[in-house]
């Protein structure tokens, strides 16, 4: 299965793109997180990118393409995949097609979450994330007694920094202006489905689960 999650920043895709990728054993390519990675260990990736996450803008097209390309030829990505958080340009979109063309690789769907805006800077406010494993919780979740370290590897909860409400809203005018467009893009392609991300987490993976075997990709 290979899959692209699309939508704002805030909207759920990471927290659906485990979901799905611990139920069908595929590998998550986060983009987001790959950055973060190369961030913390100070990897030449990571000095390029750093400037660029801290103040809210997207890393420039030609590192993100040499990355995704590095990932996608990776053994990791052989068995399927989701896309998370890439492509976000018309540019990215451009040469992940040659490049799935190059590799041969055949794209089954890519799936559109929709959620209003208010909501997004709202989710961001709220995100918490696990400094280890990167897993996603919500305050709300966690004050009404759930875990104060991650239930899945026991490390740190911390809000990031591009979450805080300033960058959030530069984020979300830096999607309306960049990925928001990527949309007409893959409307022409036949392969595309936007579904409602206001629903409870749980109702939408049921959702995406339903479209993926009704297209025969699951
Ligand atoms: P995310 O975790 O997906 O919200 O990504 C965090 C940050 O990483 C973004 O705000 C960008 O600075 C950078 N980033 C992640 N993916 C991309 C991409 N495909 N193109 C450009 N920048 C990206």
């Amino acid at each position: 299965m290979r899959i692209i999650l699309f939508g704002p920043p805030g909207v759920g895709k990471g927290t659906q793109a485990k979901l799905l990728a611990e139920e069908f054993g595929i590998y998550h390519i986060s983009t987001g997180d790959l950055l973060r990675a190369a961030v913390k260990s100070s990897t030449p990736l990571g000095l390029k990118a750093r400037e660029y996450m801290e103040d809210g803008n997207l890393v420039p097209d030609e590192v993100m393409i040499g990355l995704i390309e590095e990932v996608l030829g990776s053994r990791k990505a052989q068995k399927g995949f989701i896309l998370d958080g890439f492509p976000r340009t018309v540019a990215q979109a451009r040469a992940l097609d040659e490049l799935f063309e190059r590799l041969n690789i055949k794209l089954d769907r890519v799936i559109s979450l929709r959620v209003e805006h208010e909501e997004v800077i709202r989710r961001l406010s709220q995100r918490r994330m696990c400094k280890q494993c990167g897993r996603i919780y919500n305050l709300q979740q966690l004050e009404n007694g759930g875990a104060s370290r991650c239930e899945n590897c026991g490390g740190d909860l911390y809000q990031r920094d591009d979450d805080k409400p300033e960058t959030s809203r530069h984020r979300l005018d830096v999607y309306v202006k960049e990925t928001k467009p990527l949309k007409n893009f893959y409307r022409q392609s036949g392969r595309f489905t936007q579904i409602d991300g206001m629903k409870d987490i749980p109702v939408v993976h049921n959702t995406i689960l339903d479209l993926l075997l009704k297209n025969g990709a699951a």
